[in-house]
C-alpha cells in the first residue's frame, strides 16, 4: 500500500535502532540496524516534498532526496535506487557515515519539534536492499575509447573517478601503495561505523567493470609522476592527507604516545585479520590500559570508541573547546559518551609525566574567548590548577596535514597552495600540469566521504572534456 507524503505531523522520527550498548561495546559490527522495507517507506512518507529542498541544498551531492523518499514511500524502491545512484557512487557508504547532522537532515526543513527526516538510513536501506535484489551491476562501457588514465590513491576520490571514467570507456588502472584499496575507509575508518565488506562490495564492482588495481605500488617511488603521465594520457592524484599534527607538549617523545592513525590502521587491520606485530606485543593494543585520547574530531572519536571495544580499563578525551564546539559529529559524540568515555571538556595537555613510558597527562583548563575571524570562540588557559590524569596510551589525534608532495610524488614542479595541498582549477580540478588532475583531501585538507566523493566526479568530468580536446590519444598498449 502506497505511503502518502507529508506524514510528519503524525508520524514520529524514528531512527535506525542501536544494538544495545553492552553488546555493542563487545564487538566491532557496526551498531546500528539495518530499516526494515515497511520502516523505511514510512520514515521516508514524513517528507513534506519542499518545493526548494533544502536537504539536497545542503548535500554536497546534490542527491534528489525528496524523489527518492517518495519512491521509497511508495514501495518503488528500484526507481528509488536509480536515483539516488545517478548522482552518488556510493550511496550505501554515505547513508552509513555521512554526519547528517551537519548536511542533509541537519537542514530539513520539518519544523523543529518534528525532527528532521531519517534521509542517511533510508538512503543506506535503498542501496542494500537493491545489492540484496541483485540491481546493482558493474557500469560496463558501451565502447572502448582506446584511451588510459592513471588514478594514484584508491580512497573514495580515485575510485568515484574510477567508476565513471570507466563507464566511459577509459582504460582505468589505480595506483594504489598500501595491500588493499579504500584508502581511509578501509584503514581509518572503524568496523563499527562502516563494515569493510561493505567497501569489499563495491571494490569487487569496479573490478568487473573493469578497473584495475596496482597495489603496493607508491607512485614516487616505483614510478615518477613524469612516467606515470607518460603513461596515460590523464592522470588524477586523489592521494588524501597523512601527515599527523604534533604535540609540542613536555613528554611528548615518551613511550606509548602514539598518533591517530597508526592506533587506528593497526585496529582495523586486525579485524581484516592480518598480523600486526605492534598489536601483538600490546604497543597498539587498549586491553586492560587507561587510555587518553587528545582532539575532539572524528578521528578522536573514533579512537576512543575503538579503545572500549579493545577492553581499555578507562577512555578519556581531553578537548579544549567545550561539547557545543566540538568539530565531530554530534551524533558519534553521544554514541561514545553511551559507551562509557568520559569527556574533559575545557582542557589540553601541559606535560606528559613519565620516565620512559608515560605515565599520566598533566592537563590544564581552558575557557572559551572571543570570537575571532573565522566565527569561532577562541579558547585560552583559565584560571585553574592544574590536573593530573593517570594514562598507560595516550593517542594523539590532532589533525592531518598533507605529506611533502614534491618529495612524495618526486616532481618538484606541481604547484602547491600555502597549506601544501595541490593547487588546482577549481572548475576543472586540473593542477597546472597538463592532463594532471587532482581530488579529496588532497586539495580541500582533511575533509569527508562525500566531498571526496563529489570531487572524484568533478575530476573524471574535467579529465573526459580534457581527453575529448586533446587530439593525440595515448594508446592502451602503451602502458
Ligand atoms: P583517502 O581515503 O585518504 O585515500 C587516499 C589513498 O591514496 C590511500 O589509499 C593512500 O594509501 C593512497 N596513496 C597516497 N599516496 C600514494 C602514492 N604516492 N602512491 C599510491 N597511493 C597513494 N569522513 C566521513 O565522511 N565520515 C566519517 O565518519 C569519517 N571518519 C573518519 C575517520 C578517520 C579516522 C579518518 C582519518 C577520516 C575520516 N573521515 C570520515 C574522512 C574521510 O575518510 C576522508 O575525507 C576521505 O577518505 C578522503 O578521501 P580521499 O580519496 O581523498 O583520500
Ligand atoms: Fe545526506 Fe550524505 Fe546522503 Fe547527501 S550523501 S543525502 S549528505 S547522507
Ligand atoms: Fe523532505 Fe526535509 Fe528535504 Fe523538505 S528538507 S524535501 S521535508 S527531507
Amino acid at each position: 500500500m502506497p505511503e502518502r507524503m507529508l506524514q510528519f505531523v503524525s508520524l514520529p522520527q524514528q531512527p535506525p535502532d542501536k544494538r544495545p550498548v553492552a553488546e555493542r561495546r563487545r564487538d566491532f559490527s557496526e551498531i546500528y540496524r539495518r530499516f526494515e522495507a515497511g520502516e523505511a517507506a514510512h520514515q521516508a512518507s514524513r517528507c513534506s516534498q519542499c518545493g526548494v529542498p533544502f536537504c539536497s541544498v545542503h548535500c554536497p551531492l546534490g542527491n534528489d532526496i525528496p524523489d527518492w523518499l517518495k519512491l521509497t514511500a511508495e514501495g518503488r524502491l528500484e526507481e528509488a535506487y536509480e536515483l539516488a545512484a545517478a548522482t552518488n557512487n556510493f550511496p550505501e557508504i554515505c547513508g552509513r557515515i555521512c554526519p547528517q547532522d551537519r548536511l542533509c537532515e541537519g537542514n530539513c526543513v520539518i519544523e523543529k519539534g518534528y525532527e528532521s527526516v531519517t534521509i542517511g538510513a533510508v538512503e543506506r536501506f535503498i542501496t542494500d536492499n537493491a545489492f540484496e535484489q541483485g540491481w546493482i551491476k558493474p557500469r560496463r562501457p558501451r565502447r572502448e575509447r582506446g584511451i588510459s588514465v592513471g588514478i594514484v590513491g584508491s580512497g573514495p576520490a580515485g575510485i568515484a573517478a574510477a567508476e565513471e571514467l570507466r563507464a566511459q570507456g577509459y582504460s582505468v588502472v589505480v595506483y594504489e601503495r598500501q595491500d588493499r584499496p579504500g584508502g581511509l575507509m578501509i584503514y581509518g575508518i572503524p568496523n563499527f561505523k562502516l563494515e569493510k565488506e561493505v567497501v569489499q562490495r563495491r571494490i569487487a564492482l569496479l573490478e568487473e567493470q573493469g578497473v584495475r588495481f596496482r597495489l603496493n605500488f607508491e607512485v614516487g617511488r616505483d614510478l615518477s609522476l613524469a612516467e606515470l603521465r607518460r603513461r596515460h594520457g590523464a592522470v588524477l592524484l586523489a592521494t588524501g592527507v597523512y601527515k599527523p599534527r604534533e604535540l609540542a607538549a613536555p613528554g611528548s617523545g615518551l613511550d606509548a604516545i602514539v598518533p591517530a592513525l597508526e592506533y587506528l590502521v593497526a585496529a582495523n587491520r586486525v579485524g581484516l585479520g592480518d598480523s600486526v606485530p605492534d598489536f601483538d606485543s600490546g604497543v597498539l593494543d587498549a586491553c586492560g590500559k587507561r587510555v587518553v585520547v587528545i582532539g575532539g574530531g572524528d578521528t578522536a572519536m573514533d579512537c576512543v570508541r575503538t579503545a572500549v571495544r579493545q577492553g581499555a580499563r578507562s577512555v578519556s578525551c581531553l578537548y579544549r573547546r567545550d561539547r557545543a564546539n566540538m568539530p565531530g559529529s554530534a551524533r558519534e559524540v553521544a554514541n561514545a559518551i553511551d559507551e562509557g568515555v568520559e569527556f574533559i571538556w575545557l582542557s589540553t595537555p601541559k606535560a606528559f609525566l613519565g620516565t620512559e613510558s608515560v605515565g599520566a597527562v598533566q592537563g590544564v583548563r581552558m575557557r572559551l574567548g572571543l570570537t575571532d575571524s573565522s566565527g569561532r570562540q577562541s579558547v585560552e588557559p583559565a584560571d585553574a590548577p592544574p590536573f593530573r590524569l593517570p594514562a598507560d596510551l595516550v593517542i594523539k589525534a590532532l589533525g592531518f596535514d598533507p605529506e611533502d608532495l614534491h618529495q612524495g610524488l618526486a616532481d618538484p614542479d606541481i604547484a602547491l597552495t600555502r597549506w601544501g595541498t595541490l593547487r588546482v582549477n577549481h572548475r576543472t580540478l586540473m593542477t597546472n600540469l597538463p592532463g594532471v588532475f587532482a581530488a579529496g583531501d588532497i586539495v580541500r585538507g582533511a575533509s569527508l566521504v562525500v566531498w571526496a566523493i563529489r570531487d572524484g566526479r568533478d575530476a573524471a568530468a574535467g579529465i573526459h572534456a580534457y581527453l575529448e580536446a586533446e587530439t593525440a590519444s595515448v594508446a592502451v598498449a602503451a602502458e
